[in-house]
């Protein structure tokens, strides 16, 4: 007796949803226009740099909760950029540039759709969080620089 297929699951289903919209968003990153990916953004885009919760995990910082907002809020780089009160002015001029309120799912869609966002994106990090611009090296938030 021949196996009949079986539907795929539910988990199966998002999985395949997720892929579909990687796979879209890896096209539409690909084939921008403009664009460059600095040091800075790079560590937007990946959530590696100098975010309190990445800096802890290697053991060069001793708690990830952001010093502004309070110990129960993870300083991340979700956090920073979208949430953090120490950076409301910034955001409020990116959101500016951007025509509306940013959030992680529309932010880098709206960085592909408008080279002014992707400048003003790049600028919020570059001029507005690392404090001590390290330049090619990571740092904490003392400007220490991490080996
Ligand atoms: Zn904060």
């Amino acid at each position: 007796m021949q196996d009949r297929k079986a539907l795929p699951s539910r988990p199966e289903l998002k999985a395949a949803a997720r892929r579909r919209s990687m796979e879209n968003y890896i096209a539409r990153w690909q084939e921008r226009t403009h664009g460059q990916v600095n040091f800075y953004l790079s560590q937007v885009l990946s959530g590696h740099g100098c975010f309190r919760q990445y800096l802890k995990r290697f053991g060069h910082e001793t708690e990830d909760w952001c010093p502004e907002c309070g110990s129960d809020i993870v300083e991340d780089a979700e956090h920073v950029l979208f949430e953090c009160r120490r950076f409301g002015f910034q955001r409020q001029e990116l959101e500016e540039v951007a025509g509306s309120s940013i959030s992680a799912e529309s932010l880098v869609p709206r960085m592909l759709e408008d080279q002014r966002v992707w400048e003003a994106a790049n600028s919020f990090r570059e001029n507005n969080f690392c404090n001590s611009k390290c330049g090619e090296t990571f740092c904490d938030s003392k400007g220490q620089t991490i080996e």
